[in-house]
């Protein structure tokens, strides 16, 4: 059986077919369109067009940004220029007749990591994207933590200081808003702002709203203090943040996906070093941190899980 998996990002639209080891067979991606109509047209065309015709099909798996509720497939949330859409059933924009499941994007990566990835065989596992914001996904004693309303999970938004700046979310000091791509680039884009020295400053003179979490990285390698500096505070949180929730869930790993672990040992290392001594004291034990194993940066794969893992 073959299984079509869908992301829904807020720059593109992904869908592929899937088959039952996790290998994607054909895939399709397009701009995702902003105007709520000619994103259900645009949606319902792809998917008629990639779902294979031959009695193959056992079901869709949607994977979307935002709060999506697993038992209905609605859109409960959804931040930016879709915004229109929610509270659409994700199922009734799927033209076929066969089952389809949508959660959270995270949690659709934590879903393909359960089948085919780094969490296979665990009871107890966190999962944290590391990208333009973070994203996370918890299964504990086996059960996927979803919450009441599908907002379990969202580990981005736990506070890490009461007055931190505010986040995207309303709240004031969400990890998000200390380590993400957007919070390094802010303080970098800060630092610049008020001259100070450091390789950033002077390519932002030379090419202004070019500075990236990446370029970040990449002048701290190589020995810019301010850039270091940037760096180290946003792992001191990032890793007080994965102590916290090592405390609440006691999990056997922890499972890091997102553009920013591209950055390897530089951010590993430390944040290593930060869980331990923090949480070293109750757990007694080292908690791996695991690189997401699915190759698939699509979504398409981890979206597809869904489909697969409710058969059982
Ligand atoms: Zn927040």
């Amino acid at each position: 059986m073959k299984a079509l998996g869908v992301d829904i990002g807020g720059t593109r639209v992904k869908v592929g077919v899937v088959e039952r080891s996790g290998k994607i067979v054909s895939q399709a991606a397009t701009d995702t369109p902003i105007d709520p109509e000619e994103f259900k047209r645009t949606l319902a065309g792809m998917v008629w067009e990639m779902a294979p015709k031959d009695g193959t099909l056992a079901g869709v798996g949607i994977g979307c940004k935002g709060i999506i509720n697993y038992e209905t497939t609605k859109i409960e949330v959804l931040p930016g220029l879709l915004r229109p859409l929610e509270g659409a059933l994700l199922s009734d924009l799927i033209p076929l007749d066969v089952p389809v499941r949508a959660d959270n994007d995270a949690k659709v990566a934590l879903a393909g990591e359960m089948l085919w990835g780094a969490a296979r065989g665990l009871k107890n596992a966190i999962l944290l994207t590391l990208g333009t914001g973070v994203g996370g996904a918890i299964v504990a004693e086996g059960k996927f933590l979803r919450g009441v309303g599908g907002v379990a999970g969202h580990l981005g938004h736990v506070t890490v200081n009461p007055d931190g700046p505010m986040c995207i979310c309303g709240n004031y000091g969400c990890l998000e808003a200390f380590f993400s791509a957007d919070a390094i680039e802010s303080e970098a884009y800060r630092a610049v702002h008020s001259g100070c020295v450091s390789t950033l400053t002077d390519k932002y003179r030379h090419n202004p709203e070019t500075i990236s979490c990446r370029d970040v990285f990449e002048a701290a390698a190589a020995g810019d203090v301010v850039a270091a500096l940037i760096r180290d505070r946003a792992i001191r949180y990032l890793g007080a943040a994965i102590a916290g929730l090592l405390h609440v869930f006691d999990p056997e790993a922890v499972i890091l996906g997102g553009q920013i672990v591209e950055a390897g040992p530089a951010l590993l290392e430390p944040l290593a070093r930060e869980m331990r001594w923090r949480s070293m004291g109750l757990l007694k034990r080292e908690v791996p941190l695991l690189l997401q194993q699915v190759q698939d940066r699509s979504g398409i794969v981890g979206a597809a899980a869904l489909v697969f893992a409710s058969e059982g």
